[in-house]
């Protein structure tokens, strides 16, 4: 009875047996044509993003090569485009908007916070560099005393002043994006705004000596106006090389003249900043927006960033965009990469701006077209070197840069 009946089981199955046998067949058969479909389509795919970088990066076969997608060709001396990650190629492989600016884009670059304020505002982040997402924000304070900041970007007054919060990328630390924040006390008075301003630029000229008197009121005149500004402070170290321009004192760090990184301040110079301020907020008031994409860069990221593009692009090549350690001149604070730095900055009415207006903010437009054999550098429409009005309207009227004034040179020994 039980054999008979396991017997009759038994007999009963195998047809059906022998069904799921083809079927499975035919699955293994439909999986097989799917598998090879989805892999024609990412070889499509890649082709299609591999010529599409070989066009838009005018032949530069070793990029496409990594197909990291970066504007190699167009990067600054101190160079703020991303450095060639190799995971990249892995987890990006179609090419950017060409229009991207590869940068952090915020919707506010200044924020009013009372202290003890239960609101907490931030700035909004419109764009990401290449490669970032809103996971890869990290957002501190330079100045936890006055305002602190969280994970998400939300600021908290502490006591009244200023300071700034700054946004970079985990991926990539050199894409920054500064705030300031303007910490007012609960009754909205700013005193302590305009005493801080007082003792930026008391600092500034304790070591200058002359213009104490011109750049204390040009610090309380309004952002907008176009005044008067000191050169940064004097570094006292006899490594680094000054030149001068009257009594006016004005760092040189190129090729040929390293900045020592033990006298690296860690962040943008307190009057640069300041100025680069006025500079946006007179920008806005003609209707466009300037932003610092990259400012201060200390010697080890400089470091990183200059070995990742000899590995990519050998030393000669990378020699004429990008800055060896210890000679760029983003490692002294007093230089800024406004908004794109790349070649696509170039002929945008932001930059013709740029050019105009910088010197009246104490800036200079530091590596101008056709300069290259003297200053070392091709043509860089976004960096900008704060030097001081006096020097800065000085160098613009010479119409020559740095090394031509002074007759020196920016070569490596
Ligand atoms: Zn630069």
């Amino acid at each position: 009875m039980d054999n008979n009946y396991y017997n009759n089981d038994y007999n009963s199955q195998r047809p059906r047996r022998k069904v799921t046998r083809d079927t499975f067949r035919k699955r293994q058969l439909a999986a097989v044509c799917v598998i090879s479909l989805i892999l024609l389509i990412i070889i499509v795919a890649f082709a299609k993003a591999c010529s599409h970088n070989s066009v838009s990066k005018k032949g530069d076969t070793k990029a496409n090569k990594k197909a990291v997608v970066t504007t190699t060709t167009t990067a600054d001396p101190a160079v703020t485009t991303a450095p060639p990650v190799t995971t990249a190629t892995v987890t990006e492989p179609t090419t950017p908007d060409p229009n991207d600016t590869n940068s952090f884009q915020l919707d506010k670059y200044t924020i009013y916070v009372d202290v003890g304020s239960d609101e907490l505002p931030y700035a909004f982040v419109q764009q990401y560099p290449d490669g970032s997402t809103e996971a890869d924000e990290v957002w501190k304070s330079d100045n936890e005393a006055i305002a602190t900041v969280d994970q998400y970007g939300h600021i908290t007054g502490v006591s009244p002043g200023e300071c700034y919060v700054i946004l970079s990328s985990a991926k990539d630390p050199t894409k920054e994006a500064y705030v300031k924040v303007v910490v007012a006390d609960s009754s909205g008075a700013q005193t302590a705004t305009t005493a801080e301003g007082a003792t930026t630029a008391e600092g500034a000229t304790a070591a200058e000596g002359s213009e104490t008197a011109t750049t204390l009121s040009s610090n309380t005149q309004p952002q907008s106006s176009v005044t008067e500004a000191s050169a940064p402070p004097v570094i006292n170290d006899p490594a680094l090389h000054y030149e001068h321009i009257g009594d006016q004192p004005v760092l040189i760090v190129n090729k040929t003249y390293a900045m020592n990184p033990a006298d690296e301040p860690g962040g943008l110079e307190s009057t640069t900043a300041a100025q680069f301020d006025k500079l946006c907020a007179a920008a806005a008031a003609d209707g466009l927006t300037l932003w610092n994409a990259s400012g201060y860069r200390s010697y080890s990221t400089q470091e990183t960033i200059y070995n990742n593009y000899v590995s990519m692009s050998g030393q000669a090549t990378a020699d004429t965009f990008s800055a060896r350690p210890g000679h760029s001149e983003h490692e002294t604070g007093l230089a800024i990469d406004v908004n794109d730095p790349s070649d696509n900055f170039n002929n945008t009415k932001e930059a013709a701006w740029l050019a105009e207006h910088c010197y009246d903010y104490g800036f200079i437009l530091r590596y101008p077209q056709g300069k290259q054999d003297i200053t070392g550098y091709k043509y860089e429409s976004w960096h900008i070197r704060y030097v001081g009005t006096a020097v800065s309207k000085e160098i613009q009227k010479s119409g020559k840069t740095l090394e031509e004034y002074f007759g020196i040179t920016s070569q490596y020994q």
